[in-house]
């Protein structure tokens, strides 16, 4: 497999799939955060020191029956030429006759914007011929678009074919998945995964293919009830999904067998309705009265879960311990990141994915304390689910 550090990009026309989804203002149609772009800045500057332009092709939204103007990409066009000092030139259309002139006109050192491939339907549908009218605009391909890697879209996994001698991860991409692959293959141990959030279902998956790696699994957050429940507690009006609580008793059982260690929260924080200045009060997680809710860990689960933390030499968090967006719910979430980077200043690796960890990461201040902080949600927990991503696959086939 090529990669990017070796590969010189002198004369060439790199097509470059970014992850330039980046939120807008509904009203103003202006860039609210601009990380996604600026991400991919040092795959970008790369080529255009090089001396090759990027060609970079990117969806935005949702857009369901061709173009909105509301998704266009022409959008950012001021952010990209403020973030890259480069000459930017944009096309309307992402394939025909205009995307192959600009990019037949384009010198060394320029960028071509390509509008919104998921204008096109085929994009999504991972159409072939679709994948080929965007592969003859350029001579190399680089995906740098972790986000959307655990996507077959054409732009994102078909495109790779039309490139046999010449496709490559970006240095984002390459980050992501040295990362990943430092918690699930290169494991230092202990290895300890911390999920939280609200819904076991949507968690199911990874803690399953979690017992199979890790050392201690923390669970927190509002799914932590369920679990709880299924052990016959009694939760109140906690977060809780009936319909799983022989799943949880499942995983407590596989966990066991494999030697792994479950740790649930020991006590939490209630409340009396989901508000922050609801009546608040601290009692064992397994004896919540009948109308209140548990919405965050308590004290004791935060000094178990920081002590395991501590002495992990390999951490993966996804999910925050509680409702840490409202102040009187997040010191939960706070001492768990807090440990996360204690941890990680003595030595471990750690990972945090998924955008509510990313988002509280941030908030108590402990980002750029963490080894890595992922931008790819859905990518990184189908990784972490053990399922293969089709944007990779098509890179590294
Ligand atoms: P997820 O996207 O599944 O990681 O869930 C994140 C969301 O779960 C956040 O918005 C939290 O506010 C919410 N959450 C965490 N703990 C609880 C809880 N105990 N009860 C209700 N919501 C929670």
């Amino acid at each position: 497999m090529i990669s990017i550090d070796n590969f010189n990009f002198n004369s060439k026309k790199a097509l470059v799939r970014v992850d330039f989804n980046v939120p807008l203002d509904k009203e103003t149609l202006t860039i609210t955060d601009d990380k996604r772009i600026r991400a991919a800045l040092p795959t970008i500057q790369k080529i255009l020191s090089d001396n090759g332009s990027a060609i970079l092709m990117s969806h935005l939204g949702r857009p369901k029956n061709g173009p909105e103007d509301k998704f266009s990409l022409k959008h950012i066009i001021d952010r990209i030429v403020d973030l890259t000092g480069a000459k930017v030139h944009f096309a309307n259309d992402c394939i025909g006759v205009e995307a192959k002139e600009l990019s037949e006109k384009i010198a060394p050192g320029e960028i071509l914007l390509l509008e919104n491939v998921r204008f096109y339907p085929e994009e999504t549908q991972g159409d072939e011929s679709f994948a080929k009218q965007l592969a003859m605009l350029g001579d190399c391909y680089v995906n740098d678009a972790f986000g959307t890697a655990h996507r077959a879209h054409a732009s994102t996994c078909q495109i790779a074919q039309f490139f046999p001698n010449n496709r490559m991860c970006g240095f984002l991409m390459q980050k992501e998945i040295q990362s990943a692959k430092a918690v699930m293959e290169d494991t230092k141990r202990p290895f300890t995964a911390i999920v939280g959030g609200a819904k076991v279902s949507d968690k199911v998956l990874i803690v399953e293919n979690l017992i199979q790696k890790a050392d201690h699994i923390i669970i927190g957050g509002g799914m932590a009830y369920t679990f709880k429940k299924a052990l016959g507690g009694q939760i109140g009006k906690s977060l809780c999904e009936d319909d799983r609580l022989n799943i949880c008793l499942d995983i407590l059982k596989n966990a066991k067998e494999k030697g792994v260690e479950i740790h649930l929260p020991k006590d939490s924080v209630i409340a009396n309705d989901f508000n922050n200045n609801a009546n608040i009060n601290t009692v064992e997680s397994n004896n919540i009265e009948d109308n209140w809710m548990g919405l965050d860990i308590g004290p004791e689960a935060s000094k178990d879960f920081s002590e395991v933390i501590l002495k992990s030499k390999t951490i993966l968090w996804n999910g925050p311990m509680g409702v840490f967006e409202m102040s009187s719910f997040e010191a939960g979430t706070k001492s768990i990141a807090e440990a996360v980077a204690k941890a990680t200043s003595n030595g471990a690796y750690s990972l945090i994915g998924g955008g509510d960890s990313a988002a509280a990461a941030k908030k108590f201040g402990v980002e750029k304390a963490i080894s890595h902080v992922s931008t790819g949600g859905g990518a990184l927990l189908e990784y972490f689910e053990g399922k293969e991503l089709p944007g990779i696959r098509a890179i590294e086939a």
